[in-house]
């Protein structure tokens, strides 16, 4: 069965905007043949931030975190393409900067796991879910490329 074009969140994380590596990042998954199909801008709440860190409620990082996401505004954005999720998460690296290798997002920039840089949804249902919390459905560009083919081979999902 051919692979299939998903979605997938990734936030760049206030310590990105402040680092001005917005762009750059961005241009590490467009250089890949990743589209972009939503993106913006918005500063974080604990209303938004309770349900996007649901699973790490009670942890002795929760608090903390959620006062990191709201340092500053962050961008989100939506990204398309064969298998994304489990592309984009292996680009950014592990959680912790100082064991993320080089080559990756987290790896070239973070340098701790307080200060990683960017978020990406862990799996599937994650980036239903997320997706969802953050755009609405006007928010979210369904396009064509026309040199599609030069990235992937599209009629085997390759
Ligand atoms: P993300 O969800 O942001 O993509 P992740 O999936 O690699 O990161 P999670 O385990 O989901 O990691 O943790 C969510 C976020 O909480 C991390 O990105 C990091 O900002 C923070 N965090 C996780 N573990 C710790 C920790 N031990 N100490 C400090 N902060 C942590
Ligand atoms: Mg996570």
């Amino acid at each position: 069965m051919p692979n299939k074009f998903e979605r997938t969140l990734v936030i760049l994380k206030p310590d990105a905007i402040h680092r001005g590596i917005t762009g750059e990042i961005l241009d590490r998954f467009e250089q890949k043949g990743i589209k972009p199909v939503g993106m913006k801008m918005v500063k974080l709440s604990d209303l938004i931030l309770d349900k996007h860190y649901a699973q790490h409620r009670g942890k002795h990082f929760f608090e903390p975190t959620k006062k990191y996401m709201k340092m500053l505004p962050v961008v989100l954005v939506v990204l398309e393409g064969l298998d994304i999720v489990k592309v984009v998460r292996t680009m950014c690296g592990p959680t912790d900067g100082r064991n993320a290798p080089p080559g990756t997002i987290r790896g070239d920039y973070s340098a701790g796991i307080s200060r990683n840089i960017i978020h990406s949804s862990e799996d599937g249902e994650a980036a239903d879910r997320e997706i969802k919390l953050y755009f609405k459905s006007t928010e979210i560009f369904g396009y064509d490329k026309l040199d599609a083919d030069f990235y992937y081979d599209v009629e085997r999902g390759e």
